[in-house]
């Protein structure tokens, strides 16, 4: 697990690395993926640093309700609340950032092609 310091979006939290976020509240923050995969692509991220979303929810469960919940807000602002919740949770599955985030997908019919 990378250090909360080395970390890209432990930076975009710090305001370190500037990036468009499109929605917070108090735990977390959502920004747009800079390589969206659908009209709609928002990463959801907790403030603090945890590697995925299984010690998320074992060290902090409403860290992970209040992800969730400003998961659904940006999905009813931008896709009227239609969207798929993606958390990859390590390099096989094809999490490529260490700071656990959920993908918000949607603004279009999704294909269903994750394996
Ligand atoms: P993962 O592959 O870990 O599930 O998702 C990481 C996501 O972060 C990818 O979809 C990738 O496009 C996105 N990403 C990587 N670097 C940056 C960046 O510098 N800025 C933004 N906004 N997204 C990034
Ligand atoms: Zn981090």
């Amino acid at each position: 697990m990378s250090l909360p310091l080395d970390c890209l979006f432990c930076k975009f939290v710090a305001g370190t690395l500037a990036t468009e976020i499109v929605a917070q509240n108090e735990r977390a923050i959502a920004f747009r993926d800079i390589n969206p995969q659908a009209p709609v692509h928002v990463l959801v991220i907790p403030r603090e640093h945890y590697a995925d979303v299984a010690t998320l929810a074992a060290a902090d469960p409403q860290a992970l309700a209040d992800l969730i919940e400003l998961a659904q807000e940006v999905a009813l602002d931008e896709a009227d609340g239609e969207y798929r919740l993606i958390f990859n949770s390590g390099p096989l599955a094809g999490q490529s950032v260490f700071h656990v985030h959920g993908h918000v997908l949607g603004g279009r019919k999704l294909g269903w092609t994750p394996a």
